[in-house]
């Protein structure tokens, strides 16, 4: 007789062969760490660590993710291109939760629909990078890939990949979240608490426009109370973290065995995406999340084929389980009107349904005269009202946005209602890597997006 020990035993070393599969595969952007030791001994300390996650969180997201995928829900995912250590700060990471609860209000309120809230938080240290290498006049040097890997300064000291910073990742990462949670479960998420998200000059149209909704918001809030209704929901906030699984010697120690379930879950953060760069059928990155349990999200650039994206959901979503898989596209502006609704079809008529987010950044950057990369407000605007009318036009469901933004009041995006133009982008300009929307760009984007949904209605 087979003893049932061993047999669990064999199934679970062959669910971790699986995850090491990756191992035999070609495997894209990775730093080149010149200490192998060090780096097996930082990754062996992090699979020490608690996990940052617990895996019954990360099956309501699916569900969450689920509901959006069916239209009854909409994905609004946010934050830094690159978090940096340095960033970290309570005042940083208030901001930027402060900014993504204000948004989530705006199209709560405006689209009468539940908002997940999900930040590009508490792990968004690693970078994906055109070139590996950087040269400033006559110096190369390594490509900066995020804190979790290299410094960005340009010296050859700082921008040496350096193992210990996968550790340095993981606990800033802890604590990161631990703010979060204390925010969005302590009260400072309570919906009575809409008027003091709000900073900044109330002269601005965004503001103003603001204002007025937290007073409605404030008025239908007192009358329910006076009605008796229990406000207990009302005073706490689900909110996710997400990050680019890109850098495996941080992903693959940080996932690990339910012990209810025996599946394996990424405890780095309850939703992960595969990137534009590493989306490879058969690379490293698909095959090593294909294996995880997390809700997971691939990136789309223009030159996606709907037989791309079908191969993508037969390795990624074989049970075309809801909620699992998301596709995040970033067309550019000129081309998702083209581009996307191609695509919308082809997963239509396969009866797939995956929920469909835009990312209305990443096809629109441009680099100024003077060297800065930035973004058009417009193009992100006519981005998002593209990814709108290519659902409306096929019968599908915008699900979500995914946007880099701040809390802080920084120049990195030209336009809005500040008109930030080339000159001002001098002024603030702090971003490590892509240019953010700041605090007021985003309100304005939130009520764009609201209406939006709202005339979908
Ligand atoms: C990003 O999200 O910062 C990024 C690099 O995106 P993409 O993979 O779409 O280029
Ligand atoms: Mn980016």
């Amino acid at each position: 007789m087979v003893d049932p020990t061993e047999e669990i035993i064999e199934a679970e070393e062959s669910v971790i062969a699986g995850l090491d599969y990756w191992r035999e595969l070609p495997v894209k952007q990775q730093p080149t760490w010149t200490d192998r030791v060090a780096v097996e001994a930082a990754s062996a300390e992090i699979a020490a660590l608690p996990p940052l996650v617990f895996a019954g969180e990360v099956d309501n997201l699916r569900d969450r993710l689920a509901a959006a995928a069916r239209g009854e829900a909409f994905l609004l995912q946010g934050g830094d291109c690159a978090e940096t250590f340095a960033g970290a700060t309570a005042e940083q990471i208030r901001n930027r939760v402060k900014t993504v609860l204000q948004m989530a209000v705006v199209l709560t309120y405006g689209a009468s629909m539940p908002v997940i809230k999900m930040g590009r938080m508490a792990g968004q240290f690693a970078k994906p990078r055109s070139s590996d290498t950087e040269t400033r006049g006559e110096i190369t040097l390594p490509a900066y890939r995020g804190d979790i890997v290299n410094g960005y300064e340009f010296t050859p000291e700082s921008r040496q990949a350096d193992p210990r910073r996968l550790v340095k990742g993981y606990h800033t990462a802890a604590s990161t979240l631990n703010l979060i949670r204390a925010f969005t479960q302590g009260g400072f998420a309570d919906l009575r608490q809409v008027h003091h998200w709000n900073k900044g000059f109330t002269s601005n149209p965004a503001n103003v426009r603001y204002e007025q909704l937290a007073r409605e918001i404030d008025r239908a809030v007192k009358f329910m109370i006076a009605c008796g209704a229990d406000f207990e929901a009302l005073k706490r906030t689900e909110f996710y973290v997400s990050h680019e699984a890109l850098l495996f010697d941080y992903e693959r120690p940080m996932t690990r065995i339910d012990s209810r379930t025996g599946t394996p879950y990424n405890t780095s953060s309850h939703f992960l995406w595969i990137g534009e760069r590493t989306r490879d059928l058969d690379g490293a990155h698909v095959d090593f999340l294909s294996r995880v349990r997390n809700p997971i999200g691939v990136k789309l650039g223009p030159s996606t084929s709907g037989d791309d994206v079908m191969r993508l959901i037969d390795k990624l979503d074989p049970n075309r389980e809801p909620g699992r898989l998301t596709f995040i596209t970033r067309m550019g502006a000129g081309k998702i009107r083209e581009a996307l609704p191609p695509l919308l079809e082809t997963v239509k008529s396969n009866g797939a349904t995956p929920l469909w987010v835009t990312d209305p950044m990443h096809g629109n950057g441009l680099t100024t005269p003077l060297g800065y990369k930035t973004r058009r407000f417009d193009d992100v605007v006519d981005e998002v009202k593209g990814f709108f009318e290519a659902h409306r036009a096929v019968g599908t469901h915008p699900g979500g946005i995914h946007v880099e933004l701040t809390g802080d009041d920084v120049t990195e995006c030209l336009g809005g209602s500040e008109h930030i133009d080339e000159k001002a982008l001098a002024t603030r300009y702090e971003s490590l890597c892509d240019p953010r929307l700041n605090h007021m760009q985003s309100l304005e984007l939130a009520f764009l997006v609201a209406e939006e949904l709202g005339a979908d209605k």
